[in-house]
């Protein structure tokens, strides 16, 4: 038992449709108590449907219980431990929330003009000083949504540099432990995209980086630590080799929640990289969204960054949009303001020395479960992990069982399963991030899981095929969920 309380009461709820009894009403009004207009007279009558048939009636109570019941099938950072890897699932303090629905800055009109939103404007000009102080690059934008959104932002930028040179290029070279993202960024910012294959090691082969950059290739994409949890020793080196034959090198930085006041992407050579406010920076996200990506970049890509830019003049702050050589904006308005306001409230919470302290334990998290762990389980790479670590199931391959029926096993110990199958690069990747803010105990607990499973794989392997048992839906069909999906309206048919 892994320690977390995870059975119990587990309730199924089956479709509102058709339950409930006719007549029956969550709020019935007065007798006479309002005016009654009749629909047919305010709607046109194209809009006007007829019988509402198959409607459920239901009280106030079964309707609420309907929904809470629900929403508890959802599995969040807020219920237990999600050690979801490269994904920095970490908890999100509440106090941020309240920062961000502050009336002045939650009601605010994003058509106001720029002398009533200085705030805002001053927390975007502050939150862009503080990131780049913590990345070591020279200008940023807070523009992009998302981690993807910063890609192509980044992406779009260096082609702009490279046109203005008079050197377009065509290709994009990227790991073969890169984010799906960075191809797809990459694909839809006009390149070609050239895989290098990683090292034994599990970092960029700088050979293989050295035959393969040439003149076509704009940039080099690379995320540090990679997505093996492991940190590109030689990304100096790997820059100095693509910036001699004219190209830039991208940072994809999802993973800075491992270096945050210990390594910066601007001193490593980095001409551009993202970062992801929602994971390092403390927003919640999964299940969709809202996120930030901020792009930063050195001096020579500061032109190119999308309008408007967010300036100060003396004491106030403006809008630059005289910039000829901008990329376009890349978002309405400022981006996702309310997630820049959590983050810029996480970084003022946790301060300097506690951001550095959040790394840190970040790593002796993610460290600790491999040592945990190797006993039982194969490590991808060897080497000191970052903030997240990769296992395989190879050991557990022995006896039939693979991955997935870990991670289904994990559901019935209590824990959302890891990121799984990802990288590609390590076969049967079973992708643990725990990020600083889990306690000792939940850690243990969730060794304790993974520990028994690596037992039960001998001992019952036919258990762990069958899992999750505890859960309100058995194993899914994933193949046909995503290919035949029923869609459905119970209403309509
Ligand atoms: C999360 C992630 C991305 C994409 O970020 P989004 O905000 O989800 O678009 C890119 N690369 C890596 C390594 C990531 O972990």
């Amino acid at each position: 038992m892994s320690g977390q309380a995870q059975r119990g009461i587990v309730f199924t709820e089956p479709e509102i449709f058709g339950r409930g009894s006719p007549g029956r009403a969550g709020y019935t009004p007065p007798e006479g108590g309002w005016p009654v207009a009749d629909p047919a007279a305010l709607i046109p009558a194209p809009a006007l449907r007829g019988e509402l048939t198959g409607f459920p009636e239901l009280t106030e109570s079964e309707v609420v219980r309907h929904y809470t019941r629900m929403s508890q099938w959802n599995f969040c950072v807020d219920t237990a431990m999600y050690p979801l890897g490269s994904c920095t699932m970490k908890y999100n303090p509440k106090i941020n929330e309240a920062v961000a629905r502050l009336p002045g800055l939650l009601r605010l009109h994003p058509l106001q003009p720029d002398e009533d939103c200085q705030g805002t404007l001053n927390i975007i000009h502050e939150l862009g000083r503080w990131l780049l102080e913590i990345t070591g690059f020279h200008a940023v934008t807070l523009q992009p949504a998302a981690g993807a959104g910063g890609e192509l932002t980044g992406l779009l930028m260096i082609r702009a540099a490279l046109e203005q040179r008079g050197s377009a290029r065509r290709r994009v070279l990227l790991p073969d432990s890169s984010h799906g993202t960075n191809p797809a960024s990459a694909a839809l910012c006009g390149y070609e995209t050239l895989t290098i294959k990683s090292g034994p090691d599990g970092k960029i082969d700088l050979a293989e980086l050295d035959r393969r950059m040439d003149e076509s290739v704009a940039a080099l994409m690379v995320t540090n630590p990679n997505t093996l949890g492991l940190f590109e020793s030689g990304i100096i080196e790997a820059a100095r080799i693509v910036h001699e034959r004219g190209g830039f090198v991208y940072c994809d930085g999802a993973n800075l929640a491992a270096v945050v006041g210990k390594a910066r992407f601007g001193d490593m050579g980095v001409d551009v990289a993202h970062l992801n406010l929602h994971k390092t920076f403390s927003a919640p996200h999964g299940g969709g969204g809202p996120g930030a990506g901020p792009v930063c970049v050195t001096r020579e890509l500061e032109p190119f960054l999308p309008i408007p830019v967010v300036t100060r003049r003396g004491e106030s702050y403006a809008l630059d949009f005289d910039r000829p050589h901008s990329v376009g904006r890349v978002h309405g308005f400022h981006g996702n303001v309310g997630v820049l306001v959590k983050a810029a409230a996480y970084i003022l919470s946790m301060g300097p020395a506690g951001l550095v302290e959040a790394t840190e334990a970040a790593v002796i998290n993610a460290n600790y479960i491999r040592a945990r762990l190797e006993g039982h389980y194969q490590v991808a790479y060897a080497g000191r992990s970052m903030h997240e670590l990769v296992l395989t199931d190879h050991t557990q391959n022995e006896h039939g069982v693979t991955t997935l029926d870990i991670a289904k096993g994990l559901i019935d110990r209590g824990f959302h399963p890891p990121t799984i199958y990802f990288p590609l690069i390590a076969h049967g990747a079973i992708m643990i991030e725990p990020t600083e803010t889990e306690s000792l105990e939940t850690i243990d607990a969730f060794c304790d899981a993974m520990i028994e499973i690596a037992r039960v794989a001998k001992s019952d392997p036919a258990s762990l095929k069958a899992a999750p048992q505890t859960s309100v839906r058995r194993r899914l069909d994933e193949a046909a969920a995503a290919r035949k999906p029923d869609l459905r309206c119970p209403l309509c048919g």
